[in-house]
């Protein structure tokens, strides 16, 4: 078993706290989150190149070439080449061996065969792209190496060599019939070394191959393998680093500032989902121009649109706090955003590490939950002029937390600002709320032969559908098919049925995309974007639900003074649909309330529903202004309270975007209770036992039941609160388990209630409070005693444990 030990601390040059150990902490947590996009984009890439190198280029097509039973003679084999790294044939099974098993399976001339078969079998070696796979789970690592320089290690130095594996298959029935495989892993390592002022220095370790074949096959393979060592070493390297390919570690520049939440203006949930624009390449002169960018950006996330471009991410829109943030800067001074060439065109890519941790770093301070950084580079910054002289852009990019948005600015004021925010748009769906890949093939008409891609909107190993292998069958999306079974989800407005199309990627050929068209796929310098296709609506839903708390709503709170309160509410325990929360209100007379319920995890629109068990007339004020980052229409409610009444909010989502998830029914219950200043205390809990329940395996966890009896002088419900130590150990005066809420008894009685407690075999010490629903909590009771107990040995068994490891005959059965 792999250990899981932490990688050892490195000695820091900057010392403890230095901003060198701040950085590399937060460019870990960056390569964490960009890292699932990335490693599906250069497994994707470096499976295709893989494969369609080591194939024959001649074979390179999409027709799989049958096995004839009269092949054409000998065939005109391509003469030998000195240079050719392919493996050859002579140390797989002698070909009669072949010959006899394959005359099993099919009565054809054996000697034709024989002659065929050799021929068939050397002109279809060829790495299978079904099962050619980079394994590129674990993330990368950052460590200092010397005081300026840091170094990425891909994986980091305490995970395994990333794996890259595949079957060499012969095509067609032949070699399958046959069971001919040959397996090569190759394991991969490199890191890459960020200095100032230099671009970085990835190095490869020696590739470690190992495969089931020896002889010549595997001197081919060797071969094989340094080329794929050499390319890697090339300058693709760097490409296929894409983020960080010129990305320096300048330490001088890590400088920042506060940032500033700009919507909403409220009191805002916790652990939102927080978009933070940062200008990058502006002078101070030029910050005006940046905040038009910002109110743009702004406007398309908060305001409604009636072609829904914006969705899903509008309907987050209550826990979607948008910030902006404004390093101290110059146009020409360091930049996070830089850029490199990348084939024809130019990529933006990573320009300062140490400003874009220094960055991160403000903003997570600031703002709770998941963060994401809009880099919004000024179209003079300096860096951009070597793609200027060639009469190019710069590509925005974006994966993980960041998104790297150079400023184009090359048409006239809005057609220009709604560019940017539908580029934005498309970047937020490659980020971790969505991890969504490009749908464009950039008019490539290559067929795509990587691994299966991970991202939700490309298929690159659809199922035929029709007659195995024909061409022309029709082809089954199993990842798409609920959408494309059922158009009827699709909400009324959706623009591009679910089909399955052929492009996507990159590649024009053998890779499909859900849609026609879609924001993932719409050029960046569209000004008419697509909406998101309703798979990409769907990742995008989900994902974004995975990074907020479920069911979590803030809820505001006022009185007839006008005074309020935000408090955030959620169900106890994750998985439940119940919340509960107390109103405290005067006794033995009316208080005036209102509610509203400004913001919540849950998808919208919101299906709501409230019911006021009390004498008081439930009001709900009909305000549909449209206020940003607040659910649409707003929900509130007011009220006349007196205690014991009880709010009931339900709360579903409508939105249309998962139809397949069971999106869950949320309950919020306010009770009106009277103010604790006012009320007694419960009593202090009698009848406090504790008893084991049953016997589980040695070495897991002993289950006991914990009851007591409580009651309260006001009449309320209770929920009793134990509190359990290990024998020796003190009370902290915190309850470690507690019950539900017990029903108060009418006449005052005692109530009891229980909760259950695990742990392991030991003795341990209980106690017991009361607390009311007014949250007046009685005294602890006196402690008990709990001992678990382990399960005793079995030894009943069959009497033949350890038996046979002797090579002794089994032994006879015990008689008496
Ligand atoms: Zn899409």
């Amino acid at each position: 078993m792999r250990s899981s030990r932490r990688p050892p601390r490195v000695p820091d040059p900057g010392g403890p706290m230095s901003t060198q150990s701040q950085d590399i902490q937060w460019l870990n947590g960056f390569l964490h989150s960009l890292w699932p996009a990335a490693s599906e984009l250069i497994g994707a890439e470096f499976t295709h190149a893989a494969v369609t190198g080591f194939n024959h280029p001649e074979d390179d097509d999409d027709t799989e070439p049958a096995p004839t039973p009269e092949p054409p003679g000998p065939g005109p084999v391509p003469p030998p080449d000195p240079d050719n790294p392919f493996p050859k044939l002579t140390d797989l099974d002698p070909v009669e061996q072949i010959t006899r098993t394959y005359r099993r399976i099919m009565t054809l001339p054996f000697r034709k065969l024989a002659k065929g078969l050799k021929w068939v079998l050397e002109s279809t070696l060829r790495m299978s792209p079904s099962s050619t796979w980079v394994d590129l789970s674990r993330p990368p690592g950052v460590r200092a190496a010397g005081p300026d320089a840091i170094t990425a290690y891909f994986p980091p130095m305490n995970a395994d060599r990333h794996q890259f594996r595949t079957r060499i298959s012969t095509l067609g029935k032949v070699g399958g019939a046959l069971g001919i495989s040959v397996r090569v892993d190759v394991y991969l390592r490199l890191r890459a070394k960020f200095s100032a002022n230099e671009k970085p220095d990835p190095e490869i370790d020696e590739p470690h191959l190992d495969t089931n074949r020896r002889g010549e096959i595997f001197e081919s393979l060797l071969k094989w393998k340094d080329e794929v060592d050499g390319e890697l070493a090339d300058s693709d390297l760097r490409d296929e680093l894409g983020f960080l390919s010129t990305a320096r570690y300048n330490r001088e520049a890590a400088r920042t500032a506060t940032p500033e939440r700009l919507v909403p203006t409220r009191e805002v949930l916790p652990d939102g989902i927080n978009i933070v624009l940062v200008p990058d390449g502006f002078d101070p002169t030029d910050l005006d121009e940046f905040d038009e960018y910002v109110q743009a950006a702004r406007d398309r996330l908060y305001q409604p649109d009636e072609k829904r471009v914006n969705e899903p991410f509008h309907s987050f829109k209550s826990v979607l706090h948008l910030w902006e943030l404004r390093p101290e800067q110059s146009r020409d001074g360091d930049f996070v955003v830089g850029a490199h060439r990348d084939g024809s065109g130019y990529r933006a890519s990573l320009g300062n590490l140490a400003r874009l941790a220094a960055i991160g770093r403000s903003a997570e301070q600031a703002a709770s939950g998941t963060t994401i950084l809009v880099f919004i580079a000024h179209r003079e910054a300096q860096q951009f002029e070597e793609a200027r002289a060639d009469s190019r852009r710069v590509r925005a990019m974006a994966m993980g937390n960041v998104v790297l948005l150079p400023l184009r600015g090359d048409q006239d004021g809005d057609k220009d600002l709604e560019a940017f925010t539908n580029l934005l748009l498309h970047e937020l769906g490659h980020t971790v709320l969505g991890n969504l890949a490009d749908e464009y093939d950039q008019n490539n008409e290559d067929t795509y032969r990587g691994q299966e891609r991970l991202a939700a909107n490309l298929e690159s190993q659809p199922v035929q559908a029709g007659a195995l292998g024909r061409v022309g069958a029709a082809l089954r999306f199993p990842r798409w098919d609920r959408w494309i079974r059922n158009p009827d989800h699709l909400p009324s407005w959706n623009q591009h049925p679910i089909t399955g199309v052929e492009g996507g990627g990159y590649f024009g050929r053998g890779i499909w995309r859900p849609a026609q068209d879609c924001a993932m796929n719409s050029l960046p310098h569209d000004n008419h974007m697509a909406q998101f296709c309703a798979v990409c609506r769907e990742q995008l839903t989900r994902t974004t639900r995975g990074l907020l708390e479920p069911g979590r709503f803030l809820v505001r709170i006022g009185d007839a003074s006008g005074e309020a309160e935000f408090r955030t509410l959620e169900p106890e325990r994750r998985g439940r649909t119940l919340i509960t929360e107390q109103l405290r209100v005067s006794p033995g007379t009316t208080t005036d309330i209102q509610v509203s319920v400004v913001a919540g995890t849950l998808a919208e629109p919101w299906e709501v529903e409230a019911r006021l068990d009390g004498a008081g007339r439930l009001q709900s004020p009909r305000d549909r202004r449209f206020i940003e980052g607040r659910p649409t229409p707003p929900r509130a409610w007011s009220f006349q309270a007196e205690a014991g009444d009880v709010l009931t909010i339900e709360i579903d989502s409508g939105c249309p975007f998962t139809p397949s998830d069971d999106m869950p029914h949320y309950t919020i219950e306010l009770d009106c209770v009277p103010d604790p200043d006012t009320v007694e205390p419960p009593a202090r809990p009698t009848q406090l036992t504790a008893t084991q329940v049953g016997n589980n395996p040695v070495g897991t966890q002993q289950q006991a039941r914990l009851r007591a009896s409580s009651a309260d002088p006001n009449g309320q419900d209770l929920r009793l609160l134990f509190e359990v130590v290990r024998e020796g150990e003190p009370f902290l005066g915190r309850s470690t388990e507690q019950t539900d809420w017990i029903p108060a008894d009418p006449t005052g009685k005692q109530v009891s209630g229980q909760a259950s407690f695990r742990g392991l075999d030991g003795t341990y010490q209980i106690r017991a409070a009361a607390r009311n629903r007014s949250g007046r909590s009685s005294r602890w009771s006196a402690p008990v005693n709990l001992v678990l107990h382990m399960t005793p040995p079995d030894n009943g068994g069959d009497g033949n444990v350890g038996g046979g490891n002797d090579g002794s005959r089994p032994r006879p059965p015990f008689t008496p």
